[in-house]
């Protein structure tokens, strides 16, 4: 069995089975036994199955929202925020499964026909990680089911329980043995064993970009379709002509969500020279106002970081910066807690030759660097090899237009620091990945495309 800890106090919050490689693989034959017959479903059957699952878990929202605490340290209140995000692929892909449209194309030939169609790739597998657990397996498991694809899922072993507890309510709605699997165990085992099977037809992955590419060159053999979704380094720009309290507030509620443990938290904060100090300072006010705490409680709260060895990367990353010139405006050290919890830190003169410049922080630091103009802070925003997520505030409609064309990432959210839902297409560009999920996009990773002439028709 393998313990699954909380991160507040290091209890034993649960346990999942340490999976052996014959059960791994009976699980594998499982999901690809189980595909004929649910490729073979009408859509509408697989759409209402896909809601019976939406509708059981949603009655118990409270329950996955406090398990989600208790594994991973978020506070309820974005425990509560996921579950809503999570249901939402439930929800939009049970409606998407009856959308999957093929095409007629005019002929090239007398008396024949040329139709397209889309079916599904076949049995897919998925790994996740810790930072969404409940998320990431919903908007895996349904985009997948909706397309006609069965999948097997290893979630992160950090955060197990609430995926356990998503396949239960699976299978109360109805999704039976085989169409969703989940293994728990040696990642590695289960990663050589699930891209190196010739049957599974696709991985969606989401995790750190090594790993990624690690996958990629071992599916290579069996050829699999990817969807890559990977780090990030996001930029968040601030113009001196934005609505500087609005920017301040989406900063720090894009920043501090799962104390900053998410792939598209604003990673560098560009700020225009003539605003710098009034917007630092008024985003130190907000930070202040937020309490360092355990999450199980009725606001929100800056919760701990996943383990030690993510509170070791946060702490090298603040100490270099320092010991090159940053100026710390606000923490810099371990929180007064103790444990897992890091003091929200913001600092200031942070400087591009900064090794926190190039490394996906993970965790509530704000590295805020000055700017002067828009050519310049494009060119800066766009020297990483990520490109997942890019935020500004301006109130230049122009200016707005030339940021969406000149950023490169897969996706530019101007004068918000909210980017997730369903309906839209969510995913990078460069090292974050490639694919998306989300969307009708999103279900066009789980198909592939048929073309049948029928010539002779006359
Ligand atoms: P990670 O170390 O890559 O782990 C992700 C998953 O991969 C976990 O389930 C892990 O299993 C598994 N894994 C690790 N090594 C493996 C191997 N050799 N073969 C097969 N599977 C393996 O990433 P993480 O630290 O959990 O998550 C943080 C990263 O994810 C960050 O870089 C973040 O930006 C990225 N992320 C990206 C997105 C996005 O949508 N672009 C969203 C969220 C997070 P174990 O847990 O058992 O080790």
């Amino acid at each position: 069995m393998i313990d699954v800890p909380n991160p507040v106090d290091g209890s034993v919050v649960g346990q999942v089975e340490h999976h052996s490689e014959f059960e791994v693989r009976a699980a594998i034959d499982r999901t690809c036994a189980a595909f004929p017959a649910w490729s073979r479903l009408l859509a509408k059957q697989r759409s209402d199955i896909l809601r019976k699952w939406f509708d059981l878990v949603s009655a118990d929202k409270r329950a996955f929202a406090e398990l989600m605490c208790r594994e991973n340290g978020k506070c309820l209140t974005e425990a509560l925020g996921e579950i809503e995000y999570g249901l939402g692929f439930v929800e939009w892909y049970a409606e998407e499964a009856k959308r999957v449209y093929g095409d007629t194309i005019p002929t090239h030939a007398q008396g024949a026909a040329v139709i397209v169609t889309k079916e599904p790739v076949g049995p897919v597998a998925s790994i996740t990680p810790w930072n969404f657990p409940f998320m990431m397996i919903t908007r895996k498991v349904a985009t997948a089911l909706a397309a006609g694809c069965t999948i097997i899922i290893k979630p992160a072993e950090e955060t197990p329980l609430t995926a356990y507890k998503l396949l239960e309510y699976a299978r109360r709605a109805g999704i039976p043995e085989g169409v969703f699997e989940m293994v728990t165990g040696d990642p590695v085992l289960i990663g050589k064993l699930i891209t190196s099977d010739a049957r599974i037809k696709k991985i969606s992955f989401t995790g750190s970009t090594v790993v990624g590419k690690l996958l990629a060159r071992q599916s290579s053999d069996t050829l699999k379709k990817m969807t890559m979704e990977l780090g990030g380094n996001a930029p968040f720009i601030v113009f001196d002509d934005s609505d500087i309290e609005q920017a301040a507030k989406g900063l720090v509620a894009a920043k501090l969500r799962n104390s900053g443990q998410v792939c598209i938290s604003p990673n560098r904060v560009y700020v225009q020279s003539s605003i710098h100090d009034r917007f630092v300072q008024r985003v130190k006010e907000l930070v202040e106002e937020i309490p360092v705490d355990q999450g199980l409680q009725e606001r929100f709260v800056v919760g701990p970081l996943i383990n030690a060895k993510a509170v070791s990367k946060v702490t090298e990353l603040v100490d270099d910066a320092r010991a090159n010139g940053a100026n710390v405006v606000l923490g810099g050290h371990l929180h007064a807690k103790g444990g897992l919890f890091y003091a929200p830190t913001i600092l200031t003169e942070v400087t591009d030759a900064m090794q926190i410049q190039s490394t996906e922080i993970f965790g509530p630091v704000f590295p805020v660097y000055r700017f002067e103009t828009e050519m310049e802070v494009i060119a800066r925003a766009n020297d990483t090899e990520y490109g997942l997520v890019a935020y500004a505030y301006t109130r230049d409609l122009g200016r707005a237009f030339r940021l969406s064309r000149n950023i490169e990432s897969g996706m530019v959210i101007l004068n918000s620091g909210s980017v997730g839902t369903a309906s839209v297409p969510f995913g990078g560009v460069k090292q974050s990945g490639y694919g998306r999920e989300g969307s009708y996009y999103g279900i066009e990773e789980y198909v592939q495309v048929k073309y049948t002439l029928m010539a002779g028709l006359d």
